[in-house]
């Protein structure tokens, strides 16, 4: 059997949250998409994409669990799902809450920033899909606010993980990014002139910058610090290799079954 590689977050595991970002080690695709291809949007073998995805929930306990996924439009809608909406995929949405043990919130990227929520207080937890068009839109920030508005979750309160996506390192934009990063007053803070005429954009620091806006603890941020672009053994890049697979992230509050957590 196949055993997948994945990542885990010092905070989630920290207060219990059920979770993983994963690599492409240890999973059923082929060719491009070799190994462990979570998405389904993508040419790959939909049969070995299904057999990831099952391989996955199984490691960390969640096996039989129907995935809530988001459309992931590049936009700042965040949805509240519960158990209704197991197995389906949330239109028009690139941010999912909620407070159903029972449900297990999925994103998908090759580039863009995975972003894992919890608050261990209030028992809810987020998934957030931000490239650079949902990071200008705001998001992260808007999964904050719909956790507070939702179950009155407190900021400060919030747990939060930014997953393995394209750093600095190697993330170029040109202007009519920056024109719409520009929104938000810390820009300079995230994007650094290269000597192309162009940027270098850091989505992680606007991610974390927008946490740290909707009142998160800059501590309770935890940052895996994996450049997807320099990583090819690791992670699938859009920007490197085009027609490639999907890194996940992962998360929920318990088992379906109700279960005590696994051993990892
Ligand atoms: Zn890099």
């Amino acid at each position: 059997m196949s055993v997948p590689r994945l990542l885990f977050s010092h905070h989630l595991r920290a207060c219990g949250i059920r979770h993983a970002f994963t690599t492409r080690i240890g999973g059923y695709s082929r060719g491009p998409y070799a190994s462990l291809n979570l998405g389904r949007g993508v040419e790959d073998d939909p049969r070995a994409v299904a057999r990831n995805r099952a391989l996955v929930l199984t490691t960390l306990g969640l096996e039989g669990a129907h995935e809530v996924e988001a459309a992931q439009v590049h936009g700042a809608v965040v949805a509240v799902v519960g158990r209704a909406e197991a197995g389906r995929l949330i239109d028009g949405a690139d941010g999912l809450v909620t407070a159903d043990p029972g449900t297990v919130l999925a994103m998908h990227a090759a580039d863009c920033v995975p972003l894992l929520l919890a608050d261990p207080r209030r028992r809810v937890v987020a998934a957030v899909h931000a490239g650079w068009r949902g990071t200008a839109a705001g998001v992260s920030l808007e999964a904050v606010t719909v956790m507070a508005d939702r179950y009155q979750c407190r900021p400060e309160d919030l747990r939060a993980a930014i997953g393995p996506c394209i750093g600095p390192c190697h993330y170029e934009v040109d202007e009519p990014v920056m024109v719409r990063l520009r929104r938000w007053p810390w820009w300079e803070e995230v994007a650094a002139p290269n000597p192309r005429g162009r940027w270098q954009l850091d989505l992680r620091a606007a991610n974390r910058r927008q946490l740290v806006d909707a009142g998160v603890p800059v501590q309770q941020i935890e940052t895996l610090d994996w450049c997807t672009f320099e990583h090819p053994e690791l992670f699938y890049s859009f920007r490197r290799d085009g027609a490639t697979g999907r890194n996940a992230a992962i998360v929920a509050l318990e088992s379906s079954a109700g279960g005590p957590p696994p051993s990892w």
